[in-house]
């Protein structure tokens, strides 16, 4: 089902049989991968388990993504760099973007020789479905990118639009949920995998979970996909620091949620302030840790913010956004300095 949708040479690709992959029972004297002798059987001395098996045991457990379904990238750029070139075929192959969203679908696509088909949203920043139908039958994407809640805009899809789209394309549909936490009742692209191989589903630890830092992305995929990445990845893709940081992260599941608890608060509230100020013509409903808005000179005021020593994120320069600025829902005290500085400001 999926094999004819590879990359040929992914399809072939004998895997790097890492020393730690060889075998499976316990041992006691590890000779060999040419390790450090000092600083015992586990330490950093150790090269990490390339199947990450302890961090993806804790998702089962923690965010009910089964095992055999998973896998974890150095963030989830490299998942979608390595969707990329298990799928693409450069020169001929080509990737199917809304617009405006996350910005590396179209830079990893373009490092790989791959063409990015940009389908604009609706007005009102929706999934333009008959535009992405039309543009799916006509050119024949490789994969299907589709980010939600969308970053820029801070949008959810409905979950029935992300699955007749899923089910028109071919091709792979990769769904990014990056900001899922952070929506309310979000009804996650998970559940069409067991009926879509095709689908392919995006998580990382970088947003709700704290832990950007460490560099960690979750691929969710129909087992086939799952094997393929794991024998294209690099075998330590993911250093042991970073596993142990996701495992950390994930065992405070319930500081986690009072977390994502408290930033939704601040971003109904910090929404409505906003929404107070002359300057601003128009804040975009979020549903992701992050505030979309409208103001009348957005680079004049992201130089006055960057002045206060406040940085935001301009998002003047994507189509349909001109004069936008993406804020980040920070801590109590960052938002109460920002605050004062957009007072502040005439
Ligand atoms: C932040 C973000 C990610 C996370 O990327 P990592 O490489 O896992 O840190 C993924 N997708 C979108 C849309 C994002 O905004």
């Amino acid at each position: 089902m999926i094999e004819r949708l590879l990359n040929p040479w992914i399809r072939d690709l004998i895997p790097y049989s890492s020393a730690r992959s060889e075998f499976s029972a316990p041992a006691d004297i590890l000779l060999d991968a040419n390790e450090s002798w000092e600083g015992g059987n586990s330490g950093i001395n150790r090269y990490p388990d390339p199947l990450a098996l302890k961090l993806r045991k804790k998702m089962e457990e923690v965010l009910s993504l089964p095992l055999s379904m998973t896998a974890i990238g150095n963030g989830s750029d490299e998942i979608i760099d390595m969707l990329i070139r298990m799928f693409c075929i450069p020169g001929k192959d080509s990737i199917l973007i809304e617009r405006p969203t996350y910005g590396t679908y179209s830079v990893f696509a373009h490092t790989s020789g791959v063409d990015v088909i940009n389908v604009m949203l609706t007005p009102s920043l929706d999934l333009d479905a008959d535009a992405m139908l039309e543009t799916i039958e006509r050119k024949k994407p490789k994969i299907v990118f589709i980010c939600t809640p969308n970053n820029p805009t801070g949008r959810v899809y409905p979950l029935s639009v992300i699955r007749a789209i899923a089910e028109a394309n071919s091709g792979i549909t990769a769904i990014d949920e990056a900001y899922c936490d952070f929506a309310d009742g979000f009804e996650s692209a998970v559940s069409l995998i067991n009926s879509n191989p095709r689908v392919v589903v995006l998580r990382t630890l970088s947003k709700a979970y704290g832990v950007a830092g460490a560099r960690l992305g979750i691929l969710v995929s129909d087992p086939d996909v799952q094997r393929v990445f794991m024998k294209a990845k690099p075998p330590y893709n993911v250093s042991s620091l970073s596993q142990e940081a996701g495992y950390k992260a994930l065992c405070e599941a319930e500081k986690v949620r009072e977390r994502v608890r408290e930033t939704k608060e601040r971003r109904t509230a910090f929404s409505s302030y906003l929404a107070s100020l002359p300057f601003v013509e128009e804040v975009f409903p979020s549903q992701a840790n992050f505030v979309l808005i409208r103001v009348q000179n957005a680079k004049a005021l992201y130089d006055y913010l960057v002045s206060r020593s406040i940085i935001v994120r301009n998002r003047s320069s994507e189509p349909m956004l001109d004069n936008t600025i993406r804020i980040t829902i920070g801590s109590e005290e960052e938002m109460q300095a920002l605050k004062e500085a957009l007072d502040e400001w005439k």
